[in-house]
């Protein structure tokens, strides 16, 4: 379908995947004058139904069995954004992931590179008339248009061009009085092409590959065999917290490099940190990073230098698996267990899986690197669909940190109170602070109190939007819901009767506050979404802790990865347990991972390091395996439970959401869908759990319902899928999403 057709014959035909919610693409006519020029991969846009949209021509033909064939429109950019190999994996993805074509597609070319724009284009203003006139102006707006010559002063004291976003925060207005400024002719507006690169202010020295240690040897003896075949093929490499993972990815990297092709690292998006980039940067030039954070024009610059063969690595989070290298050799997916690799609305693709995918496309190797392997990678690599490579020991001969678990029932029984800080813990945070060395403070969650309820009656404070319990955050004396943040006033008694409220459940502003009076000499430094909240404010809080000017860091998710001080010796995890609260079949895994990865950012030099592992279930076998440090004892005890119930890696998973405002529309909604698929259910091997309400009920005014089916293979997810797709369209009041291999059961 995609051969060239020859230009001087009759009728052409595209087919066109449009960006809507539809399972196939669709054939149009291609008009004479664009016969020359359209090629699959390009945009274009094309009457659909009453309306025209845009979508990706994804294949031409000389004939068409279609009938009341409409002609494309036009051509949006004469680039082909994608290749057939993206057009094989997108297919893939709308496929698998249960989206459409058009989406999928839409999801591979970013914001900025669409359209052939070039990139965000911003507005830039500058005065029109000269310094004296303008102080006439300011002079005269200033009781009548205090906005005006609020702008006015801003251009005059500039005294250069001023993008208008600034300019209007910087005068505290909007954009009319801009726009009637611009209009009376006193200022002039363009607009241009902003990009900047990011990280572009890192200069790295260069250095060389490090020697290998024996065990590192062996490991990548093993994949420079894979890599020089030029084929298909897949490790896990499981390898504890510093032991030289990194490394081997470089020099992995390497050696696809000087075979001319490219590599792509995935990390996820917490761990794409300077530090992280900085690493790459010392040993290879010609890197593109791709994040989050990045505006349009960035991603565009890092996307065309990729495509034009400027850079051959890219550095990158989720999306970047898409990078338009032409000639992938590997894919290094770094922390592959992390549930931040997949996209949490459509498509729901998994980073991970696509890179399998298109890996096996593009005849690459892929690297899934981990502490903690995810179950059904650990699974894959068992029954030999991946090979294993393991690190059991870390670089130098240094030990595993050694882990202290306090059961924190026998702390409160013995105390007669509730701490927060075990007896324990805060003896050997005295202890490190005396040597001069740092403490590093996890907890799982952020704000004073995270359940606020009225013994006398009962109420437990909640959102008003969303089924769940609301977090008091003391500074700033208001309670915040974690799901939507919304935020509202603190009340002084309970809204319901008037009782006296009752704060419990601890979160990191808490713990601050009981350090501050514990340790009132130390230096202590916060680190969650809270207090994290400038720009730069990451990367000035671990250059404090890199610089000894932090003597206990304290925080969030935001510090259990990545980070290597040599001076931290001492980790305390304040609640281990808080994963297991969450009623998910992976809260075992997230617990066990948890642990894992925060006792790993000590011990990192000769002066060792201790871990403090705080919890209510001190008998749990995540906790207990953690503490020992024993990956293996963990995942065969979990794969066990597993296999009990029937859950992932020994079945695929589909899950439904049905959300809406009307709890009817939604009931209804969502008994359709569970009595198709026990209809489905009649032919093939499937198991249907629900439909009930969703952990979470209510989310933004929305109740949510959800179903869960589990089938043998993925084959079958698709089968079931196809069967049950008249049921899965939009009805009145009921929204459904459909998640295939689910990482979120909330
Ligand atoms: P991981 O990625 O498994 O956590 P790293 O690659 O970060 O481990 O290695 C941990 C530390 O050991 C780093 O400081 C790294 O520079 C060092 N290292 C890794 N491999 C070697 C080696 N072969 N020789 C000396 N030091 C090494
Ligand atoms: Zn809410």
């Amino acid at each position: 379908m995609q051969n060239e057709p020859d230009k001087k014959s009759g009728p052409l035909f595209a087919q066109v995947a449009v960006k809507m919610p539809v399972d196939k693409a669709y054939t149009y006519l291609v008009p004479p004058e664009l016969h020359a020029i359209l090629k699959p991969g390009m945009m274009v846009r094309v009457p659909f139904g009453r309306k025209e949209v845009e979508g990706y021509c994804v294949g031409l033909a000389e004939t068409s069995s279609a009938e009341n064939v409409k002609a494309i429109r036009e051509i949006l950019d004469e680039q082909v954004l994608v290749d057939g190999n993206m057009l094989k994996l997108t297919r893939w993805i709308a496929d698998y992931y249960f989206a459409s074509w058009g989406a999928a597609l839409d999801c591979v070319v970013p914001g900025g590179v669409k359209r052939g724009s070039m990139g965000r284009r911003v507005e830039f203003a500058s005065l029109a008339v000269d310094k004296a006139k303008a102080e006439e102006l300011i002079a005269l707006y200033r009781e009548k248009s205090p906005a005006r010559a609020r702008i006015l002063e801003a251009l005059l004291a500039s005294g250069k061009e001023t993008p208008v976003p600034r300019l209007k925060s910087e005068a505290d207005c909007s954009a009319s009085p801009v726009k009637t400024l611009a209009k009376d002719g006193f200022v002039h507006i363009e607009k241009k092409h902003v990009v900047a690169q990011p990280f572009a202010n890192l200069h790295a020295p260069r250095r060389p590959h490090l020697e290998m240690t024996p065990h590192q040897t062996e490991v990548f003896t093993k994949i420079t065999r894979h890599i020089d075949a030029k084929k298909y093929g897949a490790a896990m490499l499981n390898g504890v917290t510093g032991s030289g993972k990194t490394e081997i990815y470089l020099q992995a990297i390497d050696r696809v490099l000087k075979q001319g092709r490219q590599a792509i690292v995935l990390v996820p998006e917490i761990s794409l940190t300077p530090q992280t980039v900085m690493r790459f940067r010392e040993r290879f030039d010609e890197i593109a990073v791709l994040h989050g954070m990045m505006n349009d024009s960035q991603r565009r610059e890092q996307w065309m230098n990729l495509k034009e063969g400027k850079a051959s690595i890219v550095i990158g989070a989720r999306s970047a698996i898409f990078a338009p290298v032409p000639n992938l050799g590997l894919v290094i997916v770094d922390e592959e267990h992390e549930s931040s690799f997949k996209q949490p609305r459509s498509p729901r693709y998994n980073a991970r899986d696509v890179a399998l995918m298109r890996a096996s496309i593009e005849n690459a190797y892929v690297i899934l690197g981990s502490a903690t392997p995810s179950l059904e990678t650990y699974f894959n690599a068992s029954v030999g669909k991946y090979t294993r490579l393991d690190l059991p020991q870390r670089v130098g001969g240094l030990p595993m940190p050694e882990v202290e678990v306090v059961d924190m029932r026998v702390e409160s029984r013995e105390t007669k109170k509730s701490p927060m800080i075990s007896r324990r813990l805060r003896e050997l945070i005295e202890a490190t602070l005396g040597r001069g060395e740092q403490a590093l403070l996890f907890l799982n969650r952020r704000g004073f109190s995270t359940h606020i309820d009225c013994p006398a009656c009962g109420m437990v404070l909640k959102c008003k939007r969303c089924d769940v319990s609301l977090t008091f955050h003391k500074k700033r004396n208001r309670t915040v819901c974690h799901y939507c943040n919304a935020d509202y006033e603190a009340p002084q008694s309970c809204p319901a009767c008037g009782g006296k409220l009752r704060y419990f459940g601890v979160g990191t502003e808490k713990v601050d506050a009981e350090i501050e009076k514990m340790f009132p000499e130390a230096r202590l430094l916060r680190m969650d979404s809270d207090t994290m909240t400038g720009r730069n404010s990451h990367e000035d809080a671990f250059k404090m802790v890199a610089s000894g000017e932090a003597d206990i860091l304290l925080g969030t998710q935001m510090i259990a990865k990545g980070l290597h001080f040599p001076r931290v010796t001492l980790v305390g995890i304040i609640l281990a347990d808080t994963p297991l609260f969450i009623p998910d079949f992976r809260s075992a895994e997230r617990a066990f991972q948890l642990i894992s990865q925060v006792a790993g950012r000590t011990g990192r030099s000769e002066r060792g390091g201790r871990v403090v592992v705080q919890t209510l279930r001190p008998e749990h076998f995540s906790i207990r395996c953690a503490a020992q440090h024993d990956y293996e004892a963990f995942a065969r005890e979990e794969l066990q439970m597993r296999r009990q119930l029937g859950y992932p890696p020994f079945s695929r998973l589909a899950r439904f959401v049905v959300e809406g405002t009307q709890t009817g529309n939604v009931r209804e909604k969502c008994d359709r869908i569970a009595s198709a698929l026990k209809d489905a259910a009649r032919d093939m091997k499937l198991r249907v759990v629900g439909p009930a309400p969703a952990p979470i009920a209510v989310i933004g005014n929305k109740t949510r319902y959800h179903i869960l089916a589990m089938a043998p293979t993925s084959g079958d997810v698709k089968k079931m899928l196809a069967e049950i797709r008249p049921h899965l369209s939009n009805a009145k009041g009921a929204h459904v999403i459909v998640d295939v291999d689910p990482v979120n059961m909330l």
